[in-house]
């Protein structure tokens, strides 16, 4: 069956990999078109931490993630209703893309309960039961505005041993999913993603890619990873549903931001990633570059006058003479510790860095040589010794005709 096509969303096949998996697309959303593969930033409470709108912008994020839980506490739903959504509350003219809030209740509260009916939990504030179904995470989405909303899904951790416990919770997503697209008010203009299941078991992944497949949403996840599981059982999910998904439709690995395990997610066939983990590493003083990241609160970097990473062109990095901070790594080894503004600097430059990442990665795949690109990118991540190489992204990538242990 072809798929019919989303009045919010269109999808445009840029360029495939003669190689590996990996895809370049352009993705038209509501608020603007966004470039595939891409990262994007996590503004929990529709704001990225240390960042404003402008800033955020000038990093040349067009998509960023709300928080639907944080959002539905303060401001509330009526609150978000007055005022005509998330991108009039926070100035943000481009897209935005909430996840359910389920994920959030789980993993934040410990009262959670997971029932048929959705998750049960106690209000942080004063304590009192409350309920959070398919159908009211879609109607506080439908409030948000975002372009692109997620389904209530049933997440299981992927260490979990209790295999009766993931096929449950597997199936219970496709109904909560169906519940979802039942619930969904806006259909022309805000985008529902449903979210593949099914723990690190590939029967029970494949199994729940056929029936999400088959109810046609606008874009697909993979959702319940980057929990802890060994990498390699990891790429196999992602490798086994890319594999079983209609070509045409955005691919959204949920959870993902490490730059390794975006290439290789990228090489199985993946488009989207998100993670909190470029602001947060940036709040203990770590500044991501090609040669990994740095924790510029070290006291080498007391006297270190150059910049964050020579060859970064964000605001942060770049000279005054090039319009420019000119931040030096002694700047923010002398204010890191102390006061927020060297992390909101970090920050940026974190941000941008993945972006900028990406921006290289579509193009080296349009030009047809994001093999070669993989290769240097770890031989300047090891410093050239491949010996240190993971051997589970060598193993990965090798499954999908790269052999980073073997020079062109
Ligand atoms: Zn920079």
């Amino acid at each position: 069956m072809a798929p019919r096509p989303s009045p919010a969303l269109t999808f445009d096949l840029a360029a495939k990999c003669p190689t590996t998996k990996a895809r370049a697309a352009t993705m038209h959303l509501p608020h603007g078109s966004v470039q595939l593969p891409m990262f994007m930033p996590v503004a929990t409470q529709a704001s990225l931490k240390g960042l404003t709108p402008k800033q955020l912008e000038e990093t040349g994020c067009k998509l960023c993630l709300n928080n639907t839980y944080h959002l539905g506490l303060k401001p509330g739903q009526k609150t978000l209703d007055a005022v005509g959504g998330a991108h009039k509350l926070q100035s943000w003219p481009y897209n935005i893309l909430t996840d359910s809030g389920g994920f959030q209740m789980v993993s934040l509260l410990k009262l959670a309960q997971v029932t048929e009916e959705g998750v049960r939990f106690l209000s942080p504030h004063d304590g009192s039961p409350m309920l959070l179904t398919p159908e009211h995470s879609i109607s506080l989405q439908n409030s948000i505005g975002s372009d692109i909303m997620m389904q209530l899904d049933d997440v299981i951790a992927t260490t979990s041993p209790d295999l009766a416990r993931i096929k449950e919770a597997m199936y219970r997503s496709i109904r909560w999913l169906d519940r979802c697209i039942a619930a969904h008010q806006k259909p022309e203009s805000q985008n529902l993603f449903c979210i593949i299941q099914g723990g690190l078991d590939l029967e029970l992944r494949k199994e729940c890619c056929k029936e999400m497949v088959a109810r046609d949403t606008p874009g697909i996840a993979i959702g319940g990873l980057s929990g802890g599981e060994a990498k390699t059982e990891f790429c196999k999910v992602v490798d086994t549903c890319t594999s079983l998904f209609p070509t045409h439709k955005p691919r959204y690995v949920m959870g993902v931001g490490y730059p390794e395990d975006i290439l290789v997610c990228v090489a199985l066939g993946a488009d989207m990633f998100d993670c909190v983990w470029p602001t947060r590493t940036a709040r203990f003083g770590n500044a991501i570059t090609d040669t990994g990241e740095h924790n510029l609160r070290h006291a080498k970097f007391a006297d270190d006058f150059g910049p964050v990473d020579e060859n970064c062109k964000c605001m942060i990095c770049r000279l005054p003479s090039e319009g420019g901070l000119g931040i030096t790594r002694a700047y923010i080894y002398h204010t890191a510790a102390k006061e927020t503004v060297g992390a909101h600097l970090l920050s940026i430059h974190n941000v941008h860095y993945l972006l900028d990442m990406m921006r290289q990665v579509r193009e080296a795949i349009i030009e047809g040589k994001y093999p070669g690109f993989l290769k240097a990118y770890y031989w300047r991540r090891y410093a050239g010794d491949k010996e240190k190489y993971p051997s589970w992204a060598v193993e990965a990538l090798r499954g999908v005709g790269v052999d980073l242990m073997i020079d062109d």
